[in-house]
């Protein structure tokens, strides 16, 4: 198996986000004969047969458009709602701001975990997908430290439309959308969301209070239990934060019974 640049260099950004969140140290897993003899790298090596079977997987699942729905009724639900939402919704303002698309959400229908973030920016714009600018790849790594593919969980926003030059959604703006998005929470049923940021916690929960305050313990929202945790585009400004944030995630991981990549491999 020969590694091509961008898997060496995923795995190098999985590893330090590993090394961030103080998970490690990394161990050597056995590998094929074949792999080790490969010319991998220099000091990655041992690190690099750790995350590779990981990376290789993950790599499959996002070819194999079949993985996310396994029954028909969650799928067709959610395009009802996309479809009520339709393609040039007028019913903010932001559909006048220069939003090009509506980003309604992307994931397992089944999820038994669901990330809300706050609303779409210049790239989710662009794809039409939650999450995929340089936020979403650090959502990704939380995701996969969690021992998750990003296909098995559900992501979505409180906005379904970017808010010009990235400002935070209005008032107005929320209430209107997030009727969608509770829509979406009933279809999905998720045992756990976590919500990203305190624009996504305010507006989930209706408190108005400080981050510190809202992180670091349990919520019942409409079945489901919530927590909150910061925002990725937040941890990308501050990094030391992250280790706050896996805090978060774990509680989630100890709620859904989720071992995470390393211990899994580990036992
Ligand atoms: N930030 C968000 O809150 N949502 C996205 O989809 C992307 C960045």
């Amino acid at each position: 198996m020969t590694l091509d640049p961008a898997s060496k260099s995923a795995i190098r950004e999985r590893i330090t986000f590993y090394r961030e969140l103080g998970v490690g140290p990394l161990y050597r897993r056995a590998v094929d004969a074949g792999l080790q003899s490969q010319d991998l790298g220099e000091v990655l090596v041992d690190e690099l047969s750790a995350v590779t079977d990981e990376i290789s997987a993950y790599q499959e699942n996002v070819a194999q458009e079949s993985y996310l729905a396994t029954s028909e009724n969650r799928e067709d639900a959610l395009r009802v709602i996309l479809d009520d939402i339709g393609p040039n919704c007028q019913r903010c303002k932001l559909g006048k701001l220069g939003r090009k698309q509506v980003v309604f959400g992307t994931g397992d229908p089944h999820a038994e975990l669901m990330f809300v973030g706050e609303g779409p920016g210049a790239d989710e714009d662009a794809q039409g997908v939650p999450f995929v600018g340089r936020a979403g790849q650090l959502l990704n790594n939380m995701i996969a430290a969690m021992g998750l593919k990003r296909e098995q969980v559900y992501i979505a926003n409180i906005v379904k439309c970017r808010p010009p030059g990235n400002r935070t959604p209005e008032r107005d703006e929320c209430d209107t959308c997030s009727p969608f998005l509770m829509r979406q929470i009933e279809v999905v049923k998720p045992k756990v969301i976590v919500a990203l940021g305190a624009v996504a916690a305010k507006n989930l929960l209706a408190i108005n209070d400080s981050m510190a305050n809202l992180r670091g313990r349990w919520y019942d929202f409409r079945g489901s239990k919530l927590l909150v945790t910061y925002h990725p585009a937040y941890l990308l400004r501050d990094p030391r934060q992250k280790k706050e944030a896996w805090k978060d995630l774990q509680m989630a991981m100890k709620y859904l019974e989720l071992k995470g990549p390393a211990k899994a491999a580990r036992d």
